[in-house]
């Protein structure tokens, strides 16, 4: 057992009172490792008091439900920030309101807000850490637990094409499946079946994406488009993970409104250059190939985008230069 599972294990051993958070607009592995994890304590200690907290998302209902707590300080408890390396990103608690804060997370660093801190940006998600903890801390993962912690890694590691070194998340999940006796088949289409308009909404991008000669793709769309197809912004945003290998292009952003926060929100990946860094300029950060901003204004997205272009041609110039 690795030094900081051990610490971790002690801490949800003393506390009585366990929060456990992540990153707002939750993805599927932030949801599923905060219910999971949540589960997982209450399996083990039953009488504990153990919250997972956040705004609901409709769509992700089936990985349990949230639960709610009051806005005031909590003597001796104990909060978990998962999936969300920054304080500004963290949904639903002040960080202030906890006499400890532990931090576990795949994302390259950003903020510290507690005294342990696991980061692994070697892990392919964070489910993938809480699957490493249950094991190494020997925590029971019933059928459910194991269900989200599956379903979070195939979302985060899109299917595995990215994976720890090593095999090492592979290995987890081998282990995870034949503990918990799950029936992957059957979790799928919680992740991929989707509504006919949704796949034409696809079209509709692929057929208008701007790709430039540098390889990097956009697509501003606009709410008549969202209408048109009977889809959500938030289905603007999911849609990006869908654009990968795609000869043409190495690099690519879909642009769309977030009503509640009033911004433009662009969802960035990239199957060559590092692109975090230029989005962490833009009021944004995330992983090397997977990345997002918020914007205010049109002038600001078309600076992003021309960053974005040139980090494609610097990378296209830099892989000509290493084949001569
Ligand atoms: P998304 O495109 O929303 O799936 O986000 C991809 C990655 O970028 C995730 O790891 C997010 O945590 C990160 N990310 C997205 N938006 C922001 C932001 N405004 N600031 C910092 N990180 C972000």
């Amino acid at each position: 057992m690795n030094a900081k599972i051990r610490a971790i294990a002690k801490r949800i051993k003393d506390y009585n009172t366990i929060v456990i958070s992540r990153h707002v607009g939750p993805d599927p592995d932030a949801i599923a490792s905060q219910i999971a994890l949540r589960d997982a304590i209450r399996l083990r200690y039953p009488s504990k008091n153990v919250y997972a907290v956040g705004t609901p998302v409709s769509k992700f209902k089936s990985y349990g439900t949230l639960d709610k707590i009051n806005d005031e300080k909590l003597d001796n408890s104990l909060l978990f920030v998962l999936d969300c390396p920054n304080i500004s990103r963290v949904d639903g608690v002040k960080l202030e309101n906890f006499t400890e804060v532990i931090k576990i997370d795949h994302h390259p660093f950003e903020d510290k807000m507690g005294e342990i801190e696991w980061v692994d940006t070697e892990a392919s998600s964070t489910c993938e850490m809480i699957t490493e903890f249950l094991i190494s801390a020997r925590f029971r993962a019933n059928r459910s637990i194991a269900e989200n912690l599956f379903i979070g890694v195939v979302a985060d590691s899109d299917r595995f094409l990215f994976s720890s070194p090593g095999g090492k998340t592979l290995e987890l999940m081998s282990i995870l499946i034949k503990n918990s006796k799950i029936d992957i088949s059957t979790v799928y289409p919680r992740l991929y079946l989707r509504p006919l308009n949704e796949v034409k909404f696809q079209a509709y991008i692929t057929e208008h994406l701007k790709v430039t000669a540098s390889g990097f793709a956009s697509l501003k769309i606009d709410k008549k488009i969202i209408d048109k197809y009977k889809v959500d912004a938030g289905t603007a945003s999911n849609l990006v993970n869908n654009f990968n290998n795609i000869k043409e292009i190495l690099c690519w952003a879909l642009v769309s409104y977030d009503e509640k926060l009033q911004m433009h929100k662009i969802n960035i990946r990239s199957r060559g250059p590092a692109i975090n860094e230029v989005a962490s300029k833009f009021n944004g950060g995330g992983h090397a190939h997977a990345s997002g901003a918020r914007l205010k204004t049109q002038k600001e997205i078309d600076k992003l985008f021309k960053e974005l272009d040139k980090t494609c041609k610097e990378y296209k110039k830099q892989q000509k230069d290493l084949q001569e």
